[in-house]
């Protein structure tokens, strides 16, 4: 997966590579969820390093050592820069190695996304699904909360969709389920794929 290297002990702001998501995701909605929900993240972390004996480390590297309020906001980044990286407003589509992997361990694509999508409607509170690959070269799909991310259980995450409120309140308000449903529309799977060699 990618990887945050800090310059000058900050990390920098993640760039969306669009400014709309057609109907997916609304203008305002990706105002809010980038421009302030993850600029607070990168904020707060970025205050926090100072002392930390975590300066340095890339960003994966503090997730999987820091505790408290500054895993919490090195997750969160971590969880967003990989969220926002895998959407286009020009997605292209899956590939036939990821189609096999997925096909191979969960019957089919379709099974996959209905697992994933139910994964993320049930998950109680603020939280992400995430599809990862485990240590045997398996894809597993798993719920966490809060800011967590696969990478502490020693997976390598692939995709994920977030499934706090600030994701999806202005566009669906309570329907959590139909927006997952609408997000494979705009899922550019080139980019989920070059996860897997990571
Ligand atoms: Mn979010």
């Amino acid at each position: 997966m990618k990887d945050m290297i800090p310059v000058d002990g900050q990390f920098a702001m993640p760039t969306l590579g669009y400014d709309n998501l057609a109907d997916v995701i609304s203008k305002e909605t990706l105002g809010f969820h980038h421009g302030k929900h993850l600029k607070a993240y990168v904020d707060n972390l970025n205050k926090m390093l100072p002392g930390s004996g975590l300066e340095g480390l890339s960003l994966v590297e503090v997730v999987k050592r820091a505790e408290g309020g500054m895993f919490n906001n090195a997750g969160q980044v971590l969880n967003h820069a990989m969220y926002f990286e895998q959407f286009s407003t020009t997605p292209r589509p899956m590939g036939d190695k990821m189609k096999a992997l997925l096909e191979r361990d969960f019957g089919s694509v379709e099974a996959f996304r209905k697992e994933f999508e139910q994964k993320g409607a049930t998950l109680f509170g603020s939280g992400w699904v995430w599809l990862s690959i485990d240590k045997e070269g398996r894809c597993v799909i798993t719920q966490q909360r809060n800011a967590e991310n696969p990478v502490t259980m020693g997976l390598n995450p692939l995709l994920t969709f977030d499934v706090w409120e600030h994701a999806y309140y202005l566009d669906y308000q309570n329907r959590r389920a139909d927006h997952l449903a609408a997000l494979w529309k705009i899922v550019d799977w080139p980019v989920v794929e070059e996860r897997v060699l990571c």
